[in-house]
């Protein structure tokens, strides 16, 4: 590990709160701390043992700045695997600033973006894949978002490209054995065997790359258009889904003229809801630049939900709209249960699969609902532990990868020599080590982390 300046950044939030606190880490973490830190009691900060706490007071050249506690962290046994000081001061901008300032008047350097998770990965103290779930643990929006990012910060994808690597790994030292001493009493590998291998990699990174777009789903959501007729009960549905009263709710069709967009949280699937105008050809202006809306909107939805009306017969837009839905992520919901019912259920359900039937207006079917939606998207299939790629970058590597192994199988069903097949695995074991940032350039690496903000 190269000598690193020390550095230091105000951790936590910009705003005023309880408290703020002040990181500091490198070589000189401690004695940086020391120059601004007064403890109450008798131990000296620079003295004292990993994972202390020392109460006393922060001063810069004017004098007092407010009361702090000094945490203290020893190489290896901290965060960044630095030693590692943190002081812990009230949470007003005005004191963590001058505070900061004290510090790096003290000896530190103003920390870059993401600079203690950076050193922590160049430290070893954590892979690329499990940084770059720190950050999303900390975007993360939903329940299902923050359990995949915990579980891939503690390892779970690394562990998953790690056994998808392990088999390429190898295959590449046999193939080399063998090219480089083709006489020698090497257990010879056959090309069926090869081929085997090959396949296991590219079932193993295929099933890598699908959960890309689960990803996604639960990170940052699906777009999902609320359709039907006029008056079927869209905007009930949208208002019964958001909790509380977005839409305008009326007798008269034709209401809800623009898109109103919400985000709700149905059992860890994030939808983006647009309650949009009724899908209807009509003579007024403006309603038919909402109803153009919703058919765009409709057109490039990433789930739709379909809204009937169960106490009328199923009418020709109805029909036209089911028939449109065909192999689309949609559910067709059923509205108006509590009325008599009309419309003809199975000439709905055998069009679509996912066909629920709720009461907007009193609230039921819900739970049927969501169950349905969460199948529509995949989302079923994820356990809390569920190791996913997360971001375009692992995708791209991923991408790359399983590209590498197609050749690896081509080149050797072309009956190519070993040596061609073996430059093939190379490529694929390259691109999963930068996927991993086992053996990332300097470029990708400063990519990844100028990406999050300072402090972390
Ligand atoms: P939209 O035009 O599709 O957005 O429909 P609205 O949500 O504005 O609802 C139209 C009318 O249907 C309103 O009078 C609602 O109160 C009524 N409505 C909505 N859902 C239900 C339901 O589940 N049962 C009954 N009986 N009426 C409903
Ligand atoms: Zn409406």
């Amino acid at each position: 590990m190269k000598q690193q300046s020390t550095v230091a950044a105000i951790s936590t939030p910009l705003g005023v709160g309880g408290i703020g606190i002040i990181r500091i880490s490198g070589p000189d973490a401690l004695t940086v701390a020391a120059r601004v830190f007064r403890p109450v009691g008798a131990r000296r900060l620079e003295d004292a043992p990993g994972y202390t706490a020392l109460l006393g007071r922060v001063f810069d050249a004017a004098g007092e700045i407010d009361d702090a506690i000094a945490t203290v962290f020893r190489a290896p046994r901290s965060y960044t695997g630095e030693d590692v000081a943190e002081l812990s001061c009230h949470g007003g901008l005005y004191l963590l600033r001058r505070t900061l300032r004290a510090v790096l008047a003290a000896g530190a350097q103003p920390a870059g973006p993401g600079e203690f998770t950076k050193r922590a990965f160049l430290n070893g103290k954590l892979g690329l894949t499990q940084a770059e779930a720190v950050m999303d643990l900390i975007a993360a929006q939903g329940d299902q978002a923050a359990r995949s990012a915990l579980s891939a910060r503690d390892g779970a994808l690394f562990a998953r490209i790690r056994a998808v690597n392990g088999g390429l790994l190898e295959l590449a030292a046999h193939l080399s054995a063998w090219v480089d001493y083709p006489d020698d009493e090497i257990p010879e590998i056959t090309g069926e065997e090869i081929g085997a291998a090959l396949r296991r990699a590219r079932d193993g990174l295929a099933g890598l790359l699908s959960t890309y777009d689960l990803g996604r789903v639960i990170r940052e959501g699906v777009e999902t258009a609320i359709v039907g007729r006029p008056n079927v009960g869209k905007s009930t549905l949208m208002n019964l889904l958001a909790g509380y009263q977005r839409s305008i709710v009326t007798d008269i069709p034709g209401t809800t003229r623009d898109v109103v967009e919400d985000t709700v949280n149905l059992d860890g699937a994030i939808l983006r809801l647009a309650d949009t105008a009724g899908l209807r050809d009509t003579d007024d202006e403006v309603e038919s630049v909402g109803v153009a809306l919703a058919r765009r909107r409709l057109e490039t939805a990433g789930l739709v939900l379909a809204v009937f009306d169960s106490s009328d017969p199923l009418t020709g837009e109805d029909r036209a709209l089911i028939e449109s839905l065909r192999g689309r992520p949609a559910v067709a919901v059923i509205n108006k249960t509590d009325l008599p019912r009309r419309i003809d259920l199975a000439w709905v359900s055998e069009r679509i699969p996912h066909t629920v039937q709720v009461s907007a207006k009193a609230g039921q079917g819900m739970r049927e609902l969501s169950a349905a939606v969460n199948e529509v998207l995949g989302l079923h299939r994820l356990d809390g532990g569920a190791a996913l790629l997360a971001n375009e970058r692992q995708r791209l590597c991923a991408q790359r990868a399983a590209a590498a192994v197609d050749e690896a199988i081509s080149t050797l069903d072309d009956s190519f020599t070993f040596d061609a097949v073996g430059v093939c695995i190379d490529e694929a074991i390259a691109a999963l080590l930068e996927l991993t940032g086992e053996r990332a350039s300097e470029a990708v690496v400063n990519e990844v982390f100028a990406r999050f903000c300072v402090g972390k």
